[in-house]
Formats: C-alpha cells, sequence, structure tokens
C-alpha cells in the first residue's frame, strides 16, 4: 500500500459578478475527489474574509478542504484543472490555488489568516509568504486569490457556523429562482435559533437565495449540520437542485469585527471596533445617512450610519457625551468625505444625561412660570409666585444600553446575526458519514466536461 498524505487545499477569487461562484467550484472539486476515494478530515471551509476591501467580489468568500489520499500528486493536476475551467478569468477573477501537503497547520498560517480577516492584504505579502512557507501554488490574473487561498487553510476556528448551500441544474443557470416565500418564513419560523437569516419580517423578503446568474438556488445557514439539513428540507421551491454542499464556516460570526482599531493609525480599507465618546453629535446628511464623530485618546474619528442598515433613527438620538463601541470598516477619505467607519454594529455602553434650561416651574400650579423681562424674575402667571433663576431639566433618552444591529438584509456574510449573540461553536466531529454531500443521480450523467487525468 502507499503511503497516504494529508493534503491542505485552498482556493479563491474565482467567482465574478457576472457568473460561477466559489462554492460551486467546491462542490465540483469534492464530487471529483469523492471518485477518487479519499478521506475527508472536515467539512469543506466556507471563510468569509474582511468584507471592506474594495476588490472583493460578492463575499469575499474562500474555501479550503482538507483530504488524505495516497495520490496527491494526481490531484492537484486536476484541481488545476478545475481552476482553469470553472473560473470567470475573463470577467476580472484572480483565482489562487494553494496545496499545503503537511498534517499540521503552522501558526503563523492562522496569523496571516487572522489579518486577512480586518485588513487588507497585498498578494505580493501572499506570494512572500507561500515562498517562505513552503505553499505550491497556482494562480490566474494578478493572483490577489492568493490571499484568501493561504487564508482559508490558516483558518482557525474560535466559532463556527454552517452553511447548506443547493446548486442548480445547468439548463437553469440565468433564470428567475421560484421559491415560497411562505415555506421560507414557515422554515425559518419552525427552526428559529438553529438557523439564521432566512427571511427578513420587516421587509417581507426571502434572505436565502441570490438572484444572480450564479450556481446557488439556495442556502441555508445554522448551528450544526442537522438544523441546516432540516431548514433546507422545509424549503419549497419550483425547481429540483442538482445536488448540495454542506460547508463550515465563519459566518455570522463576526469575526471580522474582534479587533479594536488604533484610531492613531487609521489604516483605510480595515475592519475592527472603537470605543470613544460621541464628540459631534448626528446630523442626518442627504440621502438620509446618519453622520457623527466620536473620539478616542485625543482622536477624532468620523463616523457613518447608512440608510439601509435601519438604524440612522437609533443614531440620530445620540448626544455629545455618550460613550459608545462602533464596529465597522474603515472607508478611505475622498474628495467629498474625510476617512470615515462605515457603522456595522453599535453598541451604547454610557448614556450622558441630557439636560437642558427651562424656566423654573411653580411647583403649586405645576406650570413653567413666565420671564418678566429682561434681567427680571420669573413668575407664575396663575398664582403669581415668583423666582430667581431658570433650571435644569432632564429630558428623557429614546435610546438604551445596549447592542444595536443592522436590520437583517443589511447583514454582511460575517455579522453575527443577535441570536447568535454570547454563542460559539467550537467543537467539532466531523463524519464522512453524515450527509454533507449529495449529487442528485440525474446530474451525475451530465458529468463532466473535464478530462480527468488517472494516471500520474
Ligand atoms: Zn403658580
Amino acid at each position: 500500500m502507499k503511503p497516504s498524505s494529508v493534503l491542505h487545499i485552498g482556493f479563491d477569487d474565482t467567482d465574478s459578478k457576472k457568473g460561477m461562484c466559489t462554492t460551486f467550484l467546491a462542490y465540483k472539486i469534492v464530487e471529483y475527489l469523492k471518485k477518487e476515494h479519499v478521506q475527508f478530515l472536515d467539512y469543506p471551509y466556507l471563510i468569509r474574509f474582511n468584507p471592506n476591501i474594495p476588490w472583493k467580489t460578492r463575499g469575499n468568500g474562500a474555501v479550503a478542504i482538507k483530504i488524505k489520499t495516497e495520490k496527491p500528486d494526481t490531484i492537484k493536476k486536476n484541481i488545476i484543472e478545475f481552476i482553469k475551467k470553472y473560473s470567470s478569468i475573463n470577467e476580472g477573477a484572480n483565482p489562487g490555488l494553494v496545496f499545503y501537503q503537511q498534517e499540521k497547520i503552522p501558526e503563523q498560517f492562522s496569523k496571516f489568516s487572522k489579518l486577512a480577516l480586518c485588513r487588507l492584504i497585498s498578494r505580493n505579502k501572499a506570494k512572500a509568504f507561500t515562498t517562505k512557507n513552503r505553499i505550491e501554488t497556482f494562480y490566474l490574473g494578478n493572483g490577489q486569490g492568493l490571499v484568501g487561498s493561504v487564508g482559508a487553510i490558516g483558518y482557525f476556528f474560535d466559532d463556527h457556523t454552517f452553511e447548506f448551500i443547493s446548486y442548480r441544474d445547468e439548463s437553469n443557470f440565468g433564470k428567475k429562482r421560484e421559491i415560497s416565500k411562505e415555506s421560507v418564513k414557515e422554515m425559518q419560523n419552525l427552526t428559529r435559533s438553529r438557523t439564521f437569516n432566512s427571511f427578513d419580517e420587516e421587509k417581507n423578503r426571502v434572505l436565502i437565495a441570490p438572484h444572480g446568474p450564479d450556481p446557488v438556488l439556495f442556502g441555508v445557514r445554522g448551528e450544526n449540520i442537522e438544523s441546516v439539513l432540516k431548514g433546507a428540507s422545509l424549503v419549497e421551491s419550483a425547481e429540483k437542485f442538482a445536488g448540495y454542499m454542506v460547508f463550515r464556516s465563519n459566518q455570522g460570526t463576526g469575526a471580522h469585527l474582534k479587533n479594536e482599531l488604533d484610531v492613531s493609525n487609521l489604516k483605510p480599507f480595515s475592519s475592527g471596533t472603537i470605543t470613544g465618546k460621541i464628540s459631534d453629535p448626528p446630523k442626518i446628511e442627504l440621502g438620509g445617512h446618519a453622520i457623527f464623530s466620536i473620539i478616542k485618546n485625543g482622536q477624532k474619528v468620523q463616523c457613518a450610519v447608512y440608510k439601509p442598515t435601519g438604524m440612522t433613527q437609533i443614531a440620530s438620538k445620540l448626544i455629545k457625551g455618550d460613550l459608545v463601541k462602533v464596529g465597522g470598516g474603515v472607508r478611505k477619505a475622498s474628495k467629498n468625505h474625510k476617512r470615515t467607519l462605515n457603522v456595522e454594529f453599535l453598541k451604547i455602553l454610557e448614556l450622558e444625561k441630557n439636560l437642558r434650561i427651562v424656566n423654573p416651574l411653580c411647583y403649586a400650579c405645576k406650570k413653567r412660570m413666565k420671564s418678566k423681562g429682561k434681567n427680571q424674575d420669573f413668575e407664575c402667571i396663575k398664582c403669581g409666585s415668583k423666582s430667581k433663576h431658570k433650571t435644569l431639566e432632564e429630558i428623557p433618552r429614546e435610546i438604551e444600553k445596549r447592542l444595536y444591529m443592522p436590520i437583517m438584509s443589511a447583514h454582511r456574510h460575517l455579522t453575527r446575526p443577535l441570536q447568535r449573540i454570547g454563542r460559539s461553536n467550537k467543537k467539532i466531529n466531523f463524519s464522512d458519514s453524515e450527509k454533507w454531500f449529495h449529487v442528485s443521480q440525474s446530474m451525475k450523467s451530465q458529468y463532466t466536461k473535464i478530462k480527468i487525468k488517472t494516471r500520474n
């Protein structure tokens, strides 16, 4: 028997706005790996990286697959063919693919991965990292996809979720998806707390299906494999899916907003949090966005709460002196605006008393006294009582010390939904007997347009 080796496979940036999708490529690759009878060591990873970098495709998602095989060389060769075949290179994708043929992932890989969650990392930095660490690479275009590829194999989960993603039959690509809204609503009600972000009740909108030409039919996100499979089984669609795969993911974990940003060196396109006091109270801009500033260590940072987040009403009630923690991405300064933190969550830590100076109150009549003229006393017009001074009145605050989140349809992939606050999934018991991958019989005949080389 040949010795078998552990192979980590990572790839990223194969999709584009017009077509393919990195998770579909992963599904195709797993279908191929099943035929090669490899041993899977974990679920495929779907890792979302910094959502605030400028050149991301839809979700900035990368995939990693961990296997044990006796023929790593054949597998590497064939996977390169898949990347060539299924990437949207002509539509702006810059695919990256990495192989790491070692059992253990070194610690520096996780560090690189963590950085890719909240910073902008150049492709040159990724290329240097792969050379230094003897990671085998393949890329097309400019190679920007190497950042996510390395990040995906190096990802260390301190919390994870799952996503069931079903794919369409090729004959349906580009056609309108017909998914029953009622069934999705019902599914959310039945699996609530075990699945998340399926249906936006405020906007009466289905959130599990994309609208573009990509091969995804729908996806169900949740806490474990049973709940996403259960959720998916409750979705009614006019179209049958051709197959599905379940990914282990960092979606819904808020992983990009765990670090506190350095206000003295606020890097454009970085993500993180700032805790500070409101220094310039909110103004509602044209377009309905709320703009305010916070101050930390003497440094002022402008923050923007955009209208689609549904949080502008809350933000507009902040006053100078309130202590808040805001999380989001740093937008680069331009001609029209300062460097700004685009707010993805708002946590109110302390509320300042909102005081205003008013005419004194007549305690007997419960009426405000009237001024008798400049430098003169105040007098109650009902009973004639007098007072010399104005008083302070406390205006009740209409916001609370708590966490405020955007409405569901404004969530990013990484946004930690309210129902997941305080929850974290750490343990993983991977079992290949679970139904994490499936291809319908009818689809198998269509497989595959790629010539698979079987000899080493
Ligand atoms: Zn009175």
